[in-house]
């Protein structure tokens, strides 16, 4: 019976498994065929008799329980179950950590498969089981698939259920040019599904896994470029800029612009004024000076006679990002203005007028800029600041404001060098790598708790000159109200014992944007020598007069938040400080705090961050807007990553267009539209 694609797409119900598998499908959040079969295993664990074994390998072994004993161990808290089992050809012994109920199941002569890592020492084997089974079918020879499982089906009936879907993989378009795939002689689609769910052999896997991973890349790379061409054919918003416009605008700065920034600016110039929407990346550490880009930016494009929106993740950045712009515009005629939520509904629908006839030239705001009473007469730019904070869709919703704007999206969470050129093979990015004149890098020390009394003076010295200080104080409480607490006791103590002599204010998460605003305004202008915070201040306030940061409990931050938080200091042109305090207790920790006292190079950090974090929860996936893969994985799987990205663009006339949609609907589903935004 041939699959027709169609097929693919039916929900798994239509093949009438039964309730409870249907049930652990849904919790796998399986909803088609297609689903299930990209529903690739996690390991693979070669079947074996205890004789066979090799120290080192992954194996699954079956065999009978021999005893189950529950044993305590040196550490109190930690319960082991060992599990002694034999196969006729030898035993070997398992260890469960911390699931006492075990003994309960693996009661002596019970038949169970176990599965994982094998391993060799004083005269037996053991034995670090990743899975189990009671009561499995017979071993048959060969490799065995460990898939992510969850709770109602076991690893033998997802196997089956595979084994029931795997010939609709017939149907699965190859997304290849039929030339690339002879050419790289790679397995065929429905072959490579069904060696990656039940591989022949070592040789075959491997190739399954390659042809599969290789054609996913292959895919996200030809939608990208797709993406980008039909951007590129647009012509509806091109600006002229001419240089009577780039000596107008740059005349609004109180500096000469670094290199980093004209080469930025004259970056966005050239997307502005040639066919196409703009949609760029602009990457700059804390600091870096990248308000000041986007606002040329925006003026080229008032100059065209459009507007412009700034939209940013805070009311806090919102109102700093407006205070920043209407001083810089100051002496010009451009109006700007700010609306945030929980404005008064009057003041709201005048300033909607106004933004509607054109009056209000730039606006200022959070995401009620999103809402839908608010109309542009024409919207010619958005800027989104601090871009990874927003959700696609939300980036999505302002694009879709007036007749679709150029966008520069802006972000200080730097992607490492080594991976925006893969990661962002066909999109744009820009980088400010330079800070302006004048900075000099932030002092950073781990103040050990001895020693806190020494800083105390030291930063009693600099408050005595002049200069200004933040307290950065961590979430530490679940609740709400407890953690305001806590920050208000905190500030107390700064205030009563620590710091008596000085003035000090304080900001946490519980106070309404307003009253925030007013403590921060008044640390602005000098009138508090000490600011207390817990983690608001982390992006984008500006201080120039503020030298030293303290960070209380330092080792429950990550690195890019302590990079984060360390740009508020070293602004001005006081030398300036950034002291750790804290007892970190994990070895990840230490590094952390290692690592921030090491370097000020934001991507170096990015890069530390990677290593000691992975790619999977790192802030650039999130700011790609790609779909999770299902075989391929971009930090292991580089070689073929960037391999295929060569060949997408070497390829390229040769790639059907109707057949990459078709592919990134398939297996995407509905977050192919992801590739749009
Ligand atoms: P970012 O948004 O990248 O963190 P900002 O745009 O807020 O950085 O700039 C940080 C500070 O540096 C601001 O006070 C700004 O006025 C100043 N600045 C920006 N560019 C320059 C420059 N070329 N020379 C001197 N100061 C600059
Ligand atoms: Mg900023």
């Amino acid at each position: 019976m041939a699959a027709a694609p169609d097929d693919l797409n039916q929900p798994l119900e239509v093949l009438r498994f039964s309730e409870r598998i249907l049930g652990a499908f849904a919790r796998l959040k399986l909803k088609r065929v297609i689903d299930l079969l990209n529903h690739f295993p996690r390991n693979y664990n070669r079947r074996a008799t205890i004789a066979t074994l090799l120290s080192g390998m992954t194996a699954s072994v079956v065999g009978k329980v021999i005893s189950a004993t529950n044993k305590a161990t040196r550490h109190r808290r930690m319960k082991v179950t060992e599990v002694l089992v034999e196969d006729g050809t030898g035993t070997i012994k398992a260890v469960f950590f911390n699931q006492p109920w075990m003994s309960g199941k693996m009661v002596p002569g019970v038949r169970v498969r176990l599965s994982g890592p094998v391993e060799y020492g004083y005269h037996s084997w053991s034995i670090k089981p990743t899975s189990f089974e009671i009561n499995p079918p017979e071993l048959e020879p060969g490799l065995e698939a460990e898939y992510d499982l969850t709770e109602g089906i076991e690893s033998s009936e997802l196997a089956a259920a595979m084994e029931r879907v795997l010939h609709h993989a017939d149907a699965i378009p190859d997304p290849l040019p039929t030339e690339l795939a002879a050419k790289l002689r790679l397995m065929p689609v429905p072959a490579a599904y069904r060696e990656a769910h039940k591989p022949a052999n070592d040789r075959a896997l491997q190739a399954a896994l390659l042809a599969l991973k290789y054609r996913e890349f292959f895919l996200l790379q030809a939608g990208l470029r797709m993406r980008r061409r039909s951007e590129a054919q647009d012509t509806g918003m091109m600006f002229g800029v001419d240089d009577d416009l780039r000596a107008r605008a740059l005349k609004y700065f109180p500096f000469a612009m670094t290199g980093a920034q004209t080469r930025v600016c004259s970056e966005i110039e050239a997307d502005l004024t040639s066919p196409g929407r703009m949609h760029r990346l602009l990457q700059g550490d804390v600091g870096s000076g990248k308000t000041a880009v986007a606002l040329y930016a925006a003026l080229v494009a008032l100059d065209n006679g459009y507007q412009a929106a700034f939209m940013a993740p805070t009311e806090v950045l919102a109102r700093q990002h407006f205070r920043n712009l209407s001083e810089y515009l100051r002496k010009s005629k451009v109006r700007v203005d700010l609306l945030v939520g929980g404005m008064k509904k009057s003041e709201r629908d005048l300033l909607c007028a106004d933004l509607a006839t054109g009056k209000t030239h730039i606006i200022v705001g959070t995401h009620a800029l999103l809402e839908d009473y608010v109309k542009f007469k024409k919207l010619g730019l958005c800027v989104i600041d601090e871009q990874h904070k927003f959700g696609v869709s939300q980036r999505a919703a302002l694009r879709a404001k007036g007749n679709r704007p150029h966008i520069l999206a802006m972000s200080a969470t730097p992607i490492p060098r080594t991976l925006s050129m893969t990661l962002y093979g066909a999109l744009d990015v820009s980088v400010i790598d330079e800070l302006p004149p004048g900075r000099s890098p932030v002092v950073t020390e781990w103040i050990h708790r001895k020693r806190e009394q020494a800083c105390f003076e030291r930063i009693r010295k600099e408050l005595a000159d002049h200069g200004r200080a933040y307290f950065i104080y961590p979430l530490v409480n679940e609740s709400d109200v407890l953690e305001a607490k806590s920050a208000v006791e905190f500030a107390e103590k700064l205030k009563n014992e620590t710091f008596p002599e000085f003035r000090v204010g304080l900001v946490h998460g519980q106070m309404n944007a307003e009253d925030k605003d007013q403590a921060m305004n008044r640390f602005r202008r000098g009138e508090l020598d000490i600011l207390a915070a817990t983690v608001v201040v982390e992006v984008g306030v500006d201080v120039p007069e503020a030298n030293v940061m303290v960070i209380e409990n330092a080792e429950r931050f990550g690195l890019a938040q302590l990079h984060q938080l360390r740009g508020r200091v070293g602004r001005g042109k006081k030398q300036s400080y950034l002291f750790l305090f804290g007892d970190p207790h994990s070895e990840d920790a230490v590094k952390r705090l290692t690592v921030i006292c090491r370097t000020n190079d934001g991507f170096k950090i990015a890069e530390e961050d990677l290593k000691m974090r992975g790619f999977g929860d790192f802030a650039g996936t999130r700011q790609s807007g790609l779909p999770k893969l299902h075989v391929g994985d971009m930090e292991r799987d580089v070689e073929a990553l960037e391999r295929a990205r060569v060949d997408a663009s070497k390829w390229a006339a040769a790639i059907d267009e109707a057949v990459i949609r078709q592919c990134l609907e398939l297996h995407f589903g509905r977050k192919y539209r992801l590739l749009d935004v």
